[in-house]
């Protein structure tokens, strides 16, 4: 039987099957014991130090006792703590990005996925270069500054190098005052040579889900291709890590398996991180389950209700604090709202899960890898997140800076990321404002960015960043701290 190591490069002994059996045991025996789940909330409060805010975070066995317990009061207790600790880190910034399907074919046979090999209903579509470039033009006049690519795992269709081709693609088109400024991946696991490859290519995030940290429920729901080696597949980030990325993308398909071992799965995977690599991972995506051609997801039995969903992102908030946390379009506005106030810090806008489907008049739902619930334009999504008080952050600037991995952290942990996320997502918001928006959008937009200058600490970083903002106005772009 493995042991429990999360030092260990292993995955049965990181994400151990043992250890979060006992966890959901200890988690049921103490989920009433009031003290104890006291003195967890306490600890992960903020605590004010000489070098500003702290959290400590949760364990997953604290975080599995708050998430067995199920008294209103407890539950208050966490949401609340959560909005707070979102507030003291991120402030009301929400970052904006969309993905971009490359490729939807796969040799895997993922059993909820409608690009599963043996899907015969789907048409197969990969893009040409020059198709890429009119997906990213049609990005780009959306205002768009940051993506995640998206592809099937498919040897001679989507190799590496197709993924590279497209990643040298997207970066090289400058159409009016657009760009693509971050490009993250979201593709299968690979080789450490590979992911040095991504990292030479300039990526930013490298995203995997792990899609169920349940071995034998994934080998089931991976039945066929290389996605059916469990061991590989939860490896995989730390490959990324030895081949130099430095920021990596955990997540868990909501609905594959039971929550309480997903959540506790995920958080013994971010301290396996933290333990063996000295940085936790920079993001942490939590997708559920949607219909899509050829999957319906009621044959899935293990669906979480809103609620539930709401706790688990504010368990995951106050757990690791300093992981960014993404929600896509899967989730409708109403889910979305209750989220973004719980903890979640990067969201997707007017997102197409089709191969090509930016460049389509209508949403195409042919190739769609999942419904997409929340089916509002950018320029609603940004006026719907001001209306708010949010302020939607088109900030590409800290691996461009190369404050990622354990420097980025390490700012983030002493809140000094603070003087340059709050004026890069008002500079950044300015240039959507005088190029993208409706002057609706320019409107709510110009108020919240007078009104936030306050929020910026520093007089000194202010006083540039008003500057700055005058300049965008004057046509000047890409400035960033
Ligand atoms: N092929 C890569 C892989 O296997 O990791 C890349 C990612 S795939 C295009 C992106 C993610 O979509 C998957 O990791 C999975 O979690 C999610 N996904 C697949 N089918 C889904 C469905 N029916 N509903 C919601 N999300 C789904």
């Amino acid at each position: 039987m493995a042991i429990y190591d999360p030092k260990s490069l292993k995955a049965e002994e990181f994400i151990n099957h043992e250890e979060i059996l006992r966890t959901l045991e200890y988690a049921d025996a103490h989920k009433n014991d009031m003290e104890l789940i006291s003195a967890i909330l306490k600890k992960a409060e903020p605590v004010e130090t000489e070098d500003g805010v702290k959290c400590a975070g949760l364990t997953h066995r604290e975080a599995s006792v708050l998430l067995a317990c199920e008294d209103e009061e407890v539950l208050h207790r966490i949401e609340n703590l959560a909005e707070r600790i979102k507030e003291r880190f991120y402030g009301k910034r929400i970052v904006m990005f969309a993905p971009l399907y490359l490729s939807n074919y796969c040799v895997n046979g993922c059993t909820y996925c409608p690009y599963h090999g043996q899907n015969k209903t789907i048409p197969r579509k990969k893009l040409t270069q020059e198709e890429v470039k009119a997906e990213v033009i049609a990005l780009q006049d959306m205002g768009h500054k940051r993506l995640a690519i998206e592809a099937g795992e498919h040897p001679v269709h989507n190799p590496l190098e197709y993924i590279l081709e497209c990643i040298k693609t997207i970066y090289s088109i400058k159409h009016k005052n657009g760009a693509i400024r971050r490009v993250n991946v979201n593709i299968a696991a690979t080789t450490v040579e590979n992911y040095r490859k991504l990292k030479e290519a300039g990526i930013g995030t490298y995203i995997l889900f792990q899609e169920t940290y349940h071995k034998e429920s994934y080998l089931q729901l991976h039945p066929t291709g290389p996605k059916h080696d469990y061991d590989y597949h939860t490896e995989a980030h730390d490959r990324a890590m030895q081949g130099g990325i430095d920021d990596v993308g955990l997540g868990v398909l909501f609905g594959l398996d039971k929550y309480r071992y997903e959540l506790c799965g995920l958080l013994m995977h971010a301290e396996h991180l933290e333990a063996a690599f000295g940085v936790g991972p920079h993001t942490i995506s939590v997708p559920r389950l949607k219909r899509a051609a050829d999957i319906d997801p009621s044959k899935f039995d293990n669906g979480i209700s809103d609620d539930i969903f709401a706790k688990i992102c504010a368990l995951i908030r106050i757990s690791v604090p300093y992981t960014g946390m993404i929600i896509s379009t899967r989730e409708s506005q109403e889910v979305r709202e209750r989220v973004i106030r719980l903890g979640v810090s990067q969201i997707s806008g007017a997102s197409r899960t089709s191969v090509g489907g930016y460049t389509e008049e209508e949403r195409p739902t042919d190739t769609e890898q999942f419904d997409v619930s929340d089916q509002r334009t950018l320029d609603e999504v940004v006026r719907w997140l001001m209306e708010m008080g949010y302020i939607p952050s088109f900030c590409t600037a800290c691996y461009r800076e190369g404050r990622t991995g354990d420097r980025f952290m390490a700012l983030c942990k002493n809140g000094q990321i603070q003087n340059c996320c709050q004026p890069n997502a008002l500079m950044t918001l300015k240039e959507f404002l005088m190029d993208y928006a409706s002057e609706e959008t320019v409107k709510v937009g110009e108020a919240l960015i007078e009104k936030e200058y306050a929020n910026i600490k520093s007089d000194k970083v202010r006083a540039i960043c008003k500057d700055r903002v005058q300049k965008i106005a004057e046509g000047i772009r890409d400035f960033r701290f």
